[in-house]
C-alpha cells in the first residue's frame, strides 16, 4: 500500500503494556519504565528533532503482560505510529511524564536496530495516513456493504448519546465526515473492549477483516448501552452532564464513561487515593501551621482537573509534607563508656580525635542540649572523617545522613526552590530529613570548604541559618514554605582545607584536625580494619587469603601516594577481587574433579561431601599468600617509585615540603642559570607569597655571595630560572624560603644537595628561619617519600610532639634558626665557608 505521505523508516518505540493505541484515536500514556523514560528524554524532549515527534507505540505481547522484564522479544510485531501532541510531567521526586499521542497508522517492525537505552526499529508502514485517498472500499463490493453497515451502527451508537454534550456533538460530526476506512479503528478505540480484542483490531491489516473484528465490539456496546439506559435512564445523562461541567476530559473518556457499566471505576480509584492522602495528612502529626497549609493545598488538589501538570506538583508537595518526620524521632542512647568503645572498634589510632569526640559527647549529655559549636573534622581525603561521623551517630543511636556540599554554589541547593515551576524541589536539608525519616538525625555536612558562590545567592549564608541554634528551630525551606524545626539535628562538618571555609561558618565550628597517617599506621589500619572489611565484602576468609604486613607496606608505598587510606583500601579490594576469582575457580574445578572421580570410580560419594563447598574451597594451595610477585601480577608494576635519589644527582635541585589540602607533599625545586642581565624567572603556578620568598632568597644569596665563595660577577651576568614542578598544584605560602635559597646556593656553587634531605621554612631578609604550618603533614610526606633527614625551623620544635615516634625514629631532624645552619645541613660535608663564621648575618 503505497502512500503519498509516509512515516519515517526508523521509529523510536514506546512500549505500552496495558492499552492499545489505534490509528485515528488519541490516548494519554503514562511513562514509567526505564526505556520509555529514556526514549522520551532523548527523543521527544530533545529540542532539535522536529520530525521526531513521531514515535512508534507498540503493545507488549499479551502472553508477556505479567512479565516485568523489559525483554524486547515480548514486543508485539505490529504497532501504531503516533504523533506526540503534548508532554506533561514532573521531575521530582522522580521523573514521571504523560504523553498525549494521536495514532496515525499501523506499522510492522522489520528489524530492531537497538534495544538500549530505548528500542529503535526499522518499520514498514501498513496503512495510509489520514487524508490520503483510498478507493479500495468503492472498488470492493463486499467491503462496501460492510462499511455501510458499520457506519449505520456507529451512527446508532452516537444517537444514543446525549447530543447536548459538546463532545458528543463533535463526535457525531466527526463520524459523519470520516472516510469509512477509518471507522473501525476509531470505534474500536472508543468502545469498551479488552486488551486482546483491541490487539486483534490492530492486527487486522486487511480492511475487510478489520471491519469484521470491530463490528461485534460496536454491536456489543450498543446492546450494553440499551440495557444501561433502561436501567438508569436519566442517571447516565446526569453523570455525563456533571462530568462535562466539572471536568473537561478527553472525548474518549466521556464517551466511555457514559457507555461503560462501571462508569465510576476510575473515579473510585481516584477517590480512594484522595481519601488515602487526606488520611495520611491527618496522621502525619504535623504542627498546626503545616497542617493548615497541607489541608489548603489538598482542597486545591481535589478541585483540580486531572492531568494538569500543576496537579502532579501539588501531589508531590503533599506527599513530601506527609513523609517529613514532623514529630518522629529516635531515642538517644548515649553512654559515654560505650562511645569510646565504638570509636575504638571502628578506628585505629586517632587518639586525639577520639578524646575530643568523647568530650564533645559528654558535654552534650551533661548539658542535655544541642547548642554549642559544631564539630568540624579537617584533614586530607580518606583519613576517616566521614567514618568518625558515622561512629558518633552510632554512639548516639541516631540515624546518619551525609550531605555533600562540594560544588554547591546556589543557595537553593540548601534552601530549596520556590514551588513556582515544574521540577522545583526542596533543598538538601529537607530532602535529607525525608530520607532518614526522623527529625533528630546526625547530618554530616561534607566538604564545607568546597562551597561556591554564584549569582543565585551565597549557600554559606543559607547554611549559617541552618546551623544557628537561635534560628534553626524555624528553618524555612523555599519549597516547603512552612517552618521545620531543625533544632534536634546534630550537625557535623568535614573539610580538607581550613583556609577555604567561609569565615562566618568557621566561626561556628570547633575544628579537629586529622592530619594523615604514617606508613606504620596505614599498615595497622589495613590489617585491623580494611582487610577484614574487604574479605567480608568479597566473601573470603583468612583461610583463603593472607596479606602480610610487608605487602601492605609495599601497596601503601608503591601503589598509592596519599595521606589517608582510601586508595590503599581500593588496592586491597582489587587484590581481594582477584583472589575471589581464583577461589571461585578452584571451587568449580574441585567440584568438577569430584564428579569426574565419581564417574570414573563409579561410586556414589555421600551427598554432603559433594555439596559442602567449604571442604573443597581449600585445595592444597590455600591460603593464597599475597607476596611481592602476586602483587605485581594483580596490581601491575609499581605506580610510584621514590624519585628523590634520581632527581638530586645534579646541582640546582632540592626537595621542599609543602602542605596541600590532600595532605603533605614533597616538592622538587629546580633552578638553572644562563647568561643574561641578572633577572629572575619563576614558573610552576606560584602565588605571590611564593614569589616574594624567591626574591628574598635571591637577595640573601647575592648579599652573601662573598661568604659563599661565589665570584661577584656570576650573579650579575646570569639570568636565573626557578621552577616548581607539578604545575597543576597551585602553590603558595612562604614555607619554601629555605629550599629556594638552598637550590640557588647549590646552583652557583655547583654542589649537589644531599639526596636524603628535605626541608621547609620561611626566611627573612636577614637570613633568619621562621616557623611554618602543617608540620605533621609535611614530615609524614617526607617519611612516605623515603627521605631520611628533614631540616625544619627551630621555632617549630614544639610541633614535633604531634609526630608519631615511629616516624621520628626513622628521621634525622635538624632544627635551624638561621640560613647558614640550613646550608650546613643540606650539603655533604656542610658548607665550610659559612660555618667557620656563622656570626656573619647578625653583624650585617
Ligand atoms: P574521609 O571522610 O576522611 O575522606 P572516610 O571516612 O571515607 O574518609 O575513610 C575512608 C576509609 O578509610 C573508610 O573505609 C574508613 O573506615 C577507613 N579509615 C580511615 N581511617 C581509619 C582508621 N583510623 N581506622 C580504620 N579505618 C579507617
Amino acid at each position: 500500500m503505497a502512500s503519498t505521505i509516509s512515516i519515517p523508516r526508523r521509529l523510536p518505540l514506546l512500549v505500552v503494556a496495558d492499552s492499545v493505541l489505534l490509528p485515528g484515536s488519541a490516548m494519554r500514556i503514562p511513562v514509567k519504565d526505564m526505556k520509555n523514560m529514556n526514549m522520551v528524554k532523548s527523543h521527544v524532549l530533545s529540542k532539535n528533532t522536529l520530525r521526531s515527534t513521531i514515535i512508534g507505540v507498540i503493545p507488549k505481547e499479551a502472553a508477556s503482560l505479567l512479565d516485568e522484564s523489559e525483554d524486547i522479544s515480548t514486543l508485539h510485531p505490529i504497532g501504531t505510529a503516533a504523533v506526540v501532541v503534548q508532554v506533561t510531567g514532573t521531575n521530582w521526586p522522580k521523573p514521571a511524564y504523560t504523553l498525549l499521542v494521536t495514532g496515525l497508522c499501523r506499522f510492522k517492525i522489520e528489524e530492531l536496530l537497538q534495544e538500549t537505552p530505548f528500542p529503535i526499529a526499522t518499520v514498514t508502514q501498513l496503512d495510509k495516513l489520514p487524508g490520503d485517498q483510498d478507493d479500495s472500499i468503492k472498488s470492493n463490493s463486499e467491503l462496501n456493504s460492510l462499511a455501510g453497515n458499520f457506519r449505520e451502527q456507529a451512527a446508532k451508537l452516537v444517537d444514543m448519546l446525549d447530543i447536548s454534550i459538546p463532545v458528543v456533538a463533535k463526535l457525531k460530526r466527526m463520524l459523519e465526515s470520516l472516510p469509512s476506512q477509518h471507522l473501525p479503528d476509531i470505534c474500536a478505540a472508543i468502545v469498551k473492549a479488552s486488551y486482546t480484542e483491541k490487539i486483534q483490531v490492530l492486527d487486522s491489516v486487511d480492511l475487510t477483516e478489520r471491519f469484521k473484528k470491530a463490528l461485534p465490539l460496536l454491536m456489543r456496546q450498543i446492546e450494553g448501552l440499551k440495557l444501561l439506559q433502561k436501567a438508569r435512564k436519566d442517571k447516565a445523562l446526569e453523570i455525563v452532564t456533571r462530568r462535562e461541567g466539572g471536568r473537561p476530559r478527553n472525548m474518549q473518556r466521556v464517551f466511555q464513561g457514559k457507555l461503560n457499566t462501571d462508569v465510576d471505576e476510575e473515579d473510585d480509584a481516584e477517590g480512594d487515593e484522595m481519601a488515602d492522602l487526606e488520611q495520611k495528612i491527618k496522621n502525619a502529626n504535623m504542627p498546626e501551621q503545616a497542617f493548615t497549609a497541607a489541608m489548603k493545598e489538598f482542597k486545591r488538589l481535589k478541585k483540580m482537573p486531572q492531568h494538569m501538570p500543576e496537579q502532579a506538583m501539588i501531589r508531590n508537595y503533599l506527599e513530601l509534607l506527609v513523609e517529613l518526620p514532623w514529630s518522629k524521632q529516635t531515642k538517644d542512647v548515649l553512654d559515654i563508656s560505650q562511645a569510646r568503645k565504638y570509636l575504638d572498634d571502628d578506628h585505629y589510632g586517632l587518639e586525639k580525635v577520639k578524646i575530643r569526640v568523647v568530650e564533645y559527647l559528654a558535654v552534650r549529655q551533661l548539658k542535655n542540649s544541642l547548642k554549642g559549636p559544631i564539630l568540624c573534622f579537617i584533614g586530607p581525603p580518606g583519613v576517616g572523617k566521614t567514618s568518625i561521623g558515622k561512629s558518633i551517630a552510632h554512639t548516639l543511636g541516631r540515624e546518619f545522613h551525609r550531605i555533600s556540599l562540594g560544588g554547591v554554589c546556589d543557595q537553593s541547593d540548601i534552601r530549596g526552590h520556590r514551588r513556582t515551576y515544574i521540577g522545583s524541589m526542596p533543598g538538601r536539608i529537607i530532602q535529607g530529613l525525608k530520607t532518614v525519616g526522623v527529625r533528630n538525625p546526625v547530618f554530616l555536612l561534607d566538604e564545607v570548604d568546597k562551597l561556591g558562590k554564584s549569582l543565585h545567592g551565597d549557600p554559606a549564608a543559607a547554611l549559617l541559618e541552618v546551623l544557628d541554634p537561635e534560628q534553626n528551630h524555624t528553618f524555612v525551606d523555599h519549597y516547603l514554605n512552612i517552618p521545620f524545626d531543625l533544632s534536634q539535628v546534630v550537625f557535623i562538618a568535614t573539610a580538607n582545607n581550613m583556609a577555604s571555609i567561609p569565615p562566618a561558618l568557621l566561626d561556628r565550628m570547633e575544628v579537629v584536625h586529622i592530619p594523615g597517617y604514617t606508613q606504620e599506621e596505614k599498615v595497622n589500619i589495613a590489617s585491623s580494619h580494611l582487610i577484614p572489611k574487604q574479605l567480608k565484602n568479597h566473601g573470603l576468609t583468612s583461610e583463603q587469603i593472607q596479606i602480610p604486613d610487608e605487602t601492605i607496606r609495599t601497596i601503601a608505598a608503591n601503589y598509592t601516594r596519599e595521606a589517608g587510606v582510601r586508595n590503599l583500601d581500593r588496592k586491597l579490594a582489587a587484590v581481594c577481587r582477584a583472589v575471589a576469582v581464583r577461589v571461585a575457580e578452584n571451587i568449580t574445578k574441585s567440584k568438577k574433579d569430584l564428579s569426574e572421580k565419581k564417574k570414573v570410580m563409579n561410586v556414589s560419594l555421600p551427598e554432603d561431601v559433594s555439596q559442602d563447598a567449604s571442604t573443597l574451597a581449600h585445595p592444597p594451595e590455600m591460603p593464597i599468600v599475597i607476596d611481592e610477585a602476586a602483587l605485581k601480577d594483580i596490581l601491575g608494576a609499581h605506580q610510584y617509585e621514590s624519585e628523590v635519589s634520581q632527581r638530586l644527582t645534579q646541582p640546582g635541585v632540592a626537595v621542599g615540603l609543602a602542605w596541600t589540602p590532600m595532605g603533605g607533599e614533597i616538592l622538587f625545586v629546580e633552578a638553572s642559570s644562563m647568561k643574561g642581565d641578572g633577572s629572575l624567572t619563576l614558573t610552576g603556578q606560584l602565588g605571590d607569597v611564593m614569589k616574594e620568598s624567591a626574591n628574598l632568597a635571591m637577595n640573601w644569596v647575592r648579599s652573601h655571595s662573598k661568604q659563599l665563595g661565589f665570584k661577584h660577577d656570576i650573579l650579575e651576568n646570569l639570568d636565573v630560572h626557578i621552577h616548581f614542578p607539578a604545575g597543576a598544584v597551585e602553590k603558595d605560602g612562604p614555607s619554601a624560603g629555605i629550599t629556594i635559597t638552598t637550590v640557588l646556593v647549590s646552583l652557583f656553587s655547583n654542589r649537589c644537595v644531599r639526596s636524603d634531605t628535605a626541608m621547609t621554612g620561611e626566611i627573612t631578609l636577614r637570613g633568619l628561619v621562621l616557623p611554618v604550618g602543617g608540620m605533621k603533614e609535611k614530615v609524614l610526606a617526607a617519611h612516605r617519600a623515603g627521605i631520611k633527614r628533614v631540616i625544619l625551623p627551630k621555632r617549630n620544635e614544639k610541633d614535633l610532639n604531634e609526630i608519631p615516634s615511629s616516624v621520628k625514629d626513622d628521621l634525622t631532624i635538624i632544627l635551624a634558626s638561621k640560613l647558614e645552619e640550613v646550608l650546613n645541613a643540606a650539603f655533604h660535608d656542610g658548607f665550610p665557608s659559612l660555618s667557620d663564621d656563622v656570626q656573619i648575618p647578625s653583624k650585617l
